[in-house]
């Protein structure tokens, strides 16, 4: 574990001392750790509400609760109570007794429900009842529990008793989710339901793409968790486990307080860096696929991810894995490459994911090339896709977090070992070299031979029969390429016959006698596969 992780964890361990001492000392000590003013501001507006209880609607069996005390800088006070009746919370009871510098009264605000008292505080309708029904008005929530607590609903005007009932359980993503039911527990009418917890939009210091928007979860306790409630995927710090340990169940949930992430470094000591440019990024391959393809998460139920960040120790790597249906990314190697979450890593371990669930490539021979050729291509087209201002798309893979670049496209075998050309050897290749072969067909497809720049990048793609290839754009291709993987591969398909399923599918979307479909074809040739 590394110091700075230990010390986050003594901090909190402190700071989890400190609530807990006040909370016990609170009643005598309460005057001495607030601020002064406050509690003058407070002992006034109580004042003020007694005088004034018909401007109020304060009353008999009313108790008012302190929320909030704000103090402008010219001494003018607002203080916000809650208040109850005969012990119970009103919803919709709230007011603000705004005073000026001397505590006398200036105006008022109350909330509609000012006039809470109801004939009985004893419920007609039993706890067990109303806790059954809202478990019915929340479905989609599986695992579900309800616990009940008796209110006085008064949020339209009208006070009634009624049972408050919180479902909580698990959403259809796999989410921690909750719903509130309100019922009238006098009749059992209902009276209103919404969803307990709050998707909020948190805001990350990414070490790859800048300061980015991040979907999160704001919990039952207020925190903010790398929890996205549009896509379903989890964020996690692995804490280091290594990668054949980590489990769905592994490592620890990100949860923050002002929902505000990292702190845009490389090799940060913030612990949450990794875990925003994870977490978006995750988000970004999540929206290719449904906006491109139409495709709901990798296994296309709509269901989302695990995904860790600081696995192992200098682990320079990533990984998806089926069992537990998460992605994992290692530190880097701590010297020069930096934590492996970049927009075209992500990608690529998710597609994976999409290639197990569809055409199932198997991870050896000419089907792993083309599974880890398929994983460079999407990944490199949620670069394209996200059009991130700092990392640009290109076509050179991992050149975040493996600078300058781990592979390209236009030459495959300028990284010293993957192939550009098919051939018999091709089959006898690390799955990371052969599937060169398929990354010099994507690029020719897509740009052409030839030199050219693209986002500053400088390219130069060689043809393996002398021709020269006219590409037809990325979109088109990558289009071609997922109908390809979806609909025609299998787990054994070699390059040839990768080739036969993208021509089918370039019939398919654009037609047989299409200049796509002729680019198509005459990339593959230019790549020796015919
Ligand atoms: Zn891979």
């Amino acid at each position: 574990m590394s110091p700075s992780s230990a010390r986050r964890r003594a901090l909190g361990t402190a700071a989890l001392a400190a609530t807990a001492a006040l909370l016990l000392t609170g009643v005598t000590t309460g005057s001495a750790t607030a601020a002064p003013g406050r509690d003058a501001a407070v002992a006034r507006a109580r004042a003020n509400v007694a005088r004034h209880a018909a401007l109020f609607g304060y009353g008999p069996g009313q108790e008012l609760v302190v929320k909030d005390v704000v103090l402008d800088q010219d001494g003018t006070q607002h203080v916000r109570f809650d208040r109850t009746y005969q012990g119970l919370p009103v919803v919709g009871g709230d007011l603000v007794v705004h005073q000026d510098a001397r505590g006398r009264l200036a105006d008022s605000s109350r909330a509609r429900g000012h006039d809470p008292k109801v004939p009985s505080t004893r419920p007609a309708v039993p706890a067990q009842r109303s806790a059954a029904e809202a478990l019915g008005q929340a479905p989609g929530i599986s695992g579900a529990t309800s616990a009940p607590e008796l209110v006085v609903w008064a949020a339209d005007g009208t006070a009634r008793l009624a049972w408050r009932t919180t479902v909580s359980g698990t959403g259809k993503q796999g989410q921690p989710t909750g719903r509130v039911v309100v019922t009238d527990a006098t009749t059992g009418a209902a009276i209103e339901s919404y969803d307990a917890e709050h998707s909020a939009t948190g805001t990350g210091h990414s070490e790859y793409t800048g300061d980015v928007t991040l979907a999160t979860t704001q919990q039952a306790d207020g925190s903010y968790a790398l929890i996205d409630p549009v896509r379903g995927h989890t964020t996690k710090d692995a804490r280091n486990l290594s990668a054949g340990s980590v489990k769905t169940t592994s490592g620890t949930l990100y949860t923050d307080a002002d929902n505000v992430w990292g702190d845009g470094r490389k090799f940060s000591t913030d612990r949450a860096t990794a875990a925003v440019d994870a977490h978006a990024n995750t988000a970004w391959t999540y929206d290719y696929y449904k906006n491109t393809f139409g495709r709901s998460g990798i296994k296309n139920d709509g269901k989302g991810a695990t995904v860790f960040v600081h696995v192992g120790t200098n682990w320079d790597n990533a990984q998806w894995s089926d069992a537990c249906f998460c992605m994992m990314t290692g530190d880097g190697n701590g010297t020069v490459d930096p934590e492996q979450v970049d927009l075209d890593t992500m990608g690529h371990e998710m597609t994976h994911g999409v290639t197990s669930a569809t055409a199932n490539l198997r991870y050896s021979g000419e089907s792993g090339g083309l599974n880890e050729s398929t994983s460079d291509i999407f990944g490199t087209m949620v670069e394209f896709y996200a059009n991130n201002a700092v990392d640009k798309g290109d076509y050179l893979f991992s050149d975040q977090s493996t600078p300058p670049w781990l592979r390209r496209f236009d030459q495959p075998s300028l990284d010293g070992a993957s192939a550009d050309c098919w051939s018999k050897k091709v089959a006898r290749l690390d799955v990371h070299y052969s599937s060169g072969v398929g990354n010099h067909w994507f690029y020719l497809a897509s740009e052409g031979s030839g030199a050219r720049t693209l986002n500053g990048v400088a390219y130069n793609s060689p043809t393996c029969n002398g021709s020269a290839v006219t590409g037809i754009g990325n979109q088109k291709v990558a289009a071609i390429w997922y109908r390809a993987l979806t609909v025609y591969m299998t787990s054994t398909t070699d390059y040839k016959g990768a080739r036969t399923a993208s021509l089918n599918a370039a019939r398919d979307l654009y037609g047989a006698g299409s200049a796509e479909y002729a680019a198509v074809g005459a990339a593959w040739s230019a790549v020796s596969v015919s």
